[in-house]
């Protein structure tokens, strides 16, 4: 079932003090009267104790990334299992940092897509194009090779444990966001894409998030195009009045 969504990716932010003060704060600022569902994704040190923080509470924690294999010797790796056994079941997938400083292609974000899968795991799904995409007018060919290499390959029945999140790489950190109609233009072509492949049952269903320097002076407008169901969160997840306004805002 589509939901509305906003997840805060904290990145490499905030040691266990610094979490469980935000955590904190989270819960005192988020509006109570929000269909969105919340997610926050501390770092992998502090994600046991944000679980056991946020018990009795309607955020969800999750994991910024994992490791593809079940096990092994993989020196500083975290498998999807020890994900799981600390009471986290969804994993952040394919951000564009992961993609660009730990080169992390399409083929390699399949295999991990399915070893989350095979845990019971659900995934957020990141991909979007980079600035010289957009501006060779190819945009729409990258991401659809992205879905394709590194999603397309599930079953019917998986979906319903996936949420896509379109990041434009130019708009990650930079202050620059798309416009909400470039964001409802690129969402609408994923919906799209998936239909021509899955059908309109899961076209419909899958919650499509955007990402990209969404800040509360922006948030409404981007989340009231009708393909976006809500974001993916970077900087303005960081301070909880920023992210309780873009919560608002859905
Ligand atoms: C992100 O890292 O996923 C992101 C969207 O970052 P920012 O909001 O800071 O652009």
């Amino acid at each position: 079932m589509r939901q509305k969504i906003v997840a805060g990716n904290w990145k490499m932010h905030k040691n266990a003090e610094e979490t469980e003060d935000l955590l904190n704060e989270l819960i005192d600022q988020l509006p109570h009267d929000v269909e969105a569902h919340i997610v926050v994704a501390p770092t992998f040190t502090n994600l046991a104790s944000a679980v056991e923080h946020l018990e009795f509470t309607n955020i969800e924690v999750a994991a910024q990334n994992m490791h593809q294999s079940e096990s092994g010797a993989y020196t500083g790796e975290i498998s999807a299992d020890m994900l799981r056994s600390i009471g986290v079941h969804l994993v952040i997938l394919g951000h564009s940092e992961r993609r660009a400083y730990f080169h992390e292609t399409d083929s390699l974000l399949a295999y991990k897509v399915d070893t989350a899968l095979k845990n019971y795991m659900k995934v957020i799904f990141c991909f979007g194009e980079e600035l010289k995409d957009r501006q060779s007018g190819n945009h729409f060919n990258i991401v659809e090779n992205q879905l394709r290499d590194g999603l397309f390959h599930i079953a019917k029945e998986a979906w319903a444990n996936i949420i896509l999140a379109y990041e434009p790489v130019w708009a990650i950190g930079t202050g620059e966001t798309a416009s909400p109609e470039q964001a409802q233009e690129m969402h609408l072509f994923i919906r799209e894409t998936i239909r021509k492949s899955f059908g309109s049952d899961v076209a419909e269903d899958v919650s499509i998030l955007y990402g990209g320097s969404v800040k509360p002076d922006n948030a409404r407008e981007i989340f009231s195009q009708p393909d976006v169901d809500g974001g993916l969160i970077g900087g303005a997840a960081l301070k909880a009045a920023d992210f309780a306004a873009i919560v608002a805002a859905i």
